[in-house]
């Protein structure tokens, strides 16, 4: 089993480039980049850039073997994994909430990768419809299951700080196959669980 095809993020960031870019930045702005309270900003930022892309989430493809009796349905449902990631199109904070679910066949995901599987997804310009299709795609190629349900819940700064100003709108988007797609069972349990995760 591989994830070797996950497009991980990699050590890509020019750090000085981005202080460099940021000291412009404040200066376009109006502001006077040697003024008491900006020094040490620019590095700051470029350090703040490269550990947010740069982020390293571990091995993701841990499974625990385990041999489920025949006929046994078992269905995993994980709830309240939060991310961070930033949206492409404003260079915003965004911050979701995320339940997965899988129908495991055969191997169970060990439960702290699914953290680092959104992890991965996350730490990039991302928009939130990409994250939960990436995540989606990850469980179902690690866990070899082709029941997977993944729903999130998103909060984006470019709509709280920006334009519309709608401060308590939240953004749902959802990835539903196999049994959890079609309005099957599975599908409503997921989003009731989603919802009540949010309670
Ligand atoms: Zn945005």
């Amino acid at each position: 089993m591989t994830t070797q095809d996950t497009p991980l993020p990699g050590p890509r960031v020019n750090g000085e480039k981005v202080a460099d870019l940021c000291r412009q930045l404040l200066e376009a702005v109006g502001e006077d980049p040697e003024r008491e309270g900006l020094q040490g900003t620019p590095e700051r930022v470029a350090r703040w850039w490269t550990e947010f892309l740069d982020h390293d989430p571990g091995r993701m493809d841990t499974v625990f073997e385990e041999d489920l009796p025949a006929g046994t349905d078992r269905v995993v449902i994980v709830r309240g994994i939060v991310a961070w990631s930033l949206c492409e199109h404003h260079l915003m904070p965004m911050r979701l909430e995320l339940t997965i679910g899988y129908r495991p066949c055969g191997s169970v995901l060990g439960l702290s990768k699914f953290a680092r599987i959104v992890a991965a997804h996350a730490h990039r310009l991302q928009l939130q419809e990409r994250i939960v299709d990436g995540v989606a795609a990850d469980v179902a190629k690690v866990t070899g299951s082709a029941d997977v349900g993944v729903v999130a819940e998103g909060t984006h700064l470019c709509m709280s700080m920006r334009g519309v100003r709608q401060d308590q709108a939240r953004t749902l988007s959802h990835s539903l196959s196999g049994a959890f797609a079609d309005g099957g069972i599975l599908g409503g349990e997921l989003l009731a669980a989603a919802g009540a995760g949010r309670r």
